[in-house]
């Protein structure tokens, strides 16, 4: 199983570009967001504890994270590659995301780095807003402290990954195909 990482900050498109890549791609789209969101549907205990801190925007702790990313990879271990959206967040999830890659053999073939000024975040966040049910996209506030839990988190683990791996970083801005255009150039090799 190969592993593509898309990373960047929230409202930057990761999801929107994953449903054209995984069909592209053949990839399993693996969101942790979306897992997240998918306990709580189903009221598990797990779910409840971790929409505790999503709803509000903050980061599900590390501990937390570990074991559900960990389940994750066991079972798609079959897959020819999956395009994880939303993982890791912080440094110590980069990690932990080494660390299972290679004790798994499974090698992290792209990283995609989406770039995003914040003033068009929360432009996007406020669109996003009209038309979602997701918790965490309805208050103004949140959209903001998502965005800077990325630049004080996120933004950090992502340059220590870039130490540890290569990342492309490819300029969010402009139509979502234009942006997948340039995402395809990196994963030619792929197909
Ligand atoms: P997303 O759908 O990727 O925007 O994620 C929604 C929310 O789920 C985030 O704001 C976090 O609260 C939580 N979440 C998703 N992935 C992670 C992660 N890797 N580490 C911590 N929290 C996460």
């Amino acid at each position: 199983m190969n592993i593509i990482i898309i990373t960047g900050p929230p409202y930057s498109g990761k999801g929107t570009q994953c449903e054209f890549l995984k069909e592209s791609y053949q990839l399993t789209h693996v969101s942790t967001g979306d897992l997240i969101r998918k306990e709580k549907e189903d009221k598990t205990e797990i779910g409840r504890l971790m929409s505790e801190y999503a709803d509000k925007g903050e980061l599900v702790p590390d501990e937390v994270m570990k074991s559900l990313f960990g389940k994750v990879i066991d079972e798609n271990l079959n897959k020819t590659g999956i395009i994880l959206d939303g993982y890791p967040r912080t440094k110590p999830q980069v990690d932990t995301l080494l660390q299972l890659a290679e004790e798994k053999s499974t090698p992290i073939t792209h990283v995609l780095n989406i770039e995003v000024p914040t003033e068009e975040l929360l432009k996007r966040a406020k669109k996003r807003a009209e038309t979602s049910t997701r918790a965490d996209d309805k208050n103004p506030e949140t959209h903001l402290k998502r965005i800077n839990i990325f630049e004080e988190s996120t933004k950090p683990a992502i340059e220590y990954l870039k130490s540890k791996v290569s990342v492309f970083d490819i300029n969010g801005l402009g139509k979502i195909e234009e942006i997948t255009g340039k995402i395809s150039e990196r994963l030619q090799d792929l197909n």
